[in-house]
């Protein structure tokens, strides 16, 4: 049982006991029957049935020990906090998801440098840097919005030569789309409210660990810490998951297409996605992802030209966030990510690509 399909929608289910349920249960509660030996749960702080399917679900695609946090930034911050001492130096991508930068200046006492992630020809960038003395090497891949890919292995090899470790921010790819734990990444932390939930319905965060030691001082960190995710979230999670990968390869058909139908279009400066050959990350792509998910990036002229866009679009919801059912799309400047104005994260949903393509054209004008 190998293919993504079957390992989705088998992920966490319970026993075959006959009269059992089906599918995954929810389990609320805060206190469990002790016994006079240990017992798999005690106290609703340190374990739950529901946390631990998705956890065995997400680290059977991840390949390490997976822990689930209350959100991505809770995942991120768990890491930071946990792999690192004050005064260490931690790299951190300039060009990522901003909160997990703010967190490093704003919250821990670290020494942050920021690398963008350019395309590896470029001169400066993640996968050529020099990591002496670096604690943590924190990548993101493709990265949020610009939609650039680091070569994992590349990075992974340079880190670990310099003694760092490394944590690849894999939300945009999902488990079925990128394993940077098989490129020899330390950790993956991820967002799990965008396509691996995937219903726009719950906010939640996860770490895998390619080390069991690591993943068991994570887990003394987050029952100390006490940021724990709630039961029911992570069975929304779980129950999402099961259709991953349907809603990825849907999600993918319709980027293809509006990347087709854009390509060339006079009001189109500038469009991006991994899976087009023509793209700048498409070689590096390639080589460590197995499929390229649904989110592109367009740039129009101006932000009024963007803001006008979605407004005549009946398909495309103005929504920040990503990987959901419904195809939305964020305007990033407006959150003081440093992109052009008119630069807009386009997040593909489930719609037929037909209508969606006919939609976007028609917005166009
Ligand atoms: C959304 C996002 C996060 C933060 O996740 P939350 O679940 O919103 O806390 C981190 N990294 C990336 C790449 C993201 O897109």
């Amino acid at each position: 049982m190998t293919g993504d399909g079957t390992r989705c929608v088998r992920a966490g289910l319970p026993e075959e006991t006959p009269g059992a349920p089906v599918p995954p249960q929810l389990v609320m509660a805060s206190q469990f029957h002790l016994a006079d030996g240990p017992t798999a749960d005690f106290y609703g702080r340190a374990g739950n049935p529901t946390w631990r399917a998705l956890e065995s679900a997400i680290g059977d695609l991840d390949g390490g020990d997976c822990l689930v946090y209350p959100s991505g930034m809770a995942a991120i911050s768990a890491l930071l906090r946990t792999v690192t001492t004050p005064g260490d130096t931690v790299v951190v991508p300039s060009d990522g998801y901003y909160l997990a930068r703010r967190y490093t200046h704003d919250f821990l006492t670290l020494a942050v440098r920021e690398l963008p992630t350019t395309p590896p020809d470029a001169r400066g960038n993640l996968a050529d840097a020099d990591f002496a003395g670096v604690r943590l090497v924190l990548i993101e891949t493709p990265s949020n919005p610009g939609l650039d890919v680091c070569d994992i292995a590349a990075v992974v090899e340079r880190a670990h030569a310099a003694g760092a470790l490394v944590a690849v921010d894999n939300t945009t790819a999902t488990p079925l789309g990128q394993r940077p734990l098989e490129f020899g990444a330390d950790f993956v932390v991820a967002s799990d409210t965008k396509a691996l939930a995937g219903h726009s319905d719950v906010v939640l965060g996860h770490i895998t660990a390619a080390s069991p030691e690591w993943a068991a001082r994570l887990l003394a960190e987050r029952t100390t810490s006490g940021a724990i995710p709630g039961p029911f979230e992570t069975w929304l999670a779980l129950r999402g998951l099961g259709t991953l990968d349907l809603r990825l390869a849907r999600q993918a058909e319709n980027a293809a297409a509006l990347h087709a139908a854009l390509r060339g279009h006079p009001r189109v400066r500038r469009l991006r996605w991994p899976g087009s050959p023509d793209d700048p990350a498409h070689a590096v792509a390639v080589r460590q992802m197995r499929r390229f998910g649904g989110v592109l990036t367009i740039e129009l002229e101006s932000a009024e030209a963007a803001a006008e866009f979605v407004e005549r679009s009946a398909l495309i919801a103005s929504a920040t966030s990503f990987g959901g059912l419904h195809t939305t799309a964020d305007r990033r400047e407006r959150w003081g990510d440093a992109v052009p104005p008119g630069l807009l994260r386009i997040s593909c949903g489930c719609e037929d690509p037909d209508d969606l393509v006919a939609d976007v054209l028609a917005a166009l004008g």
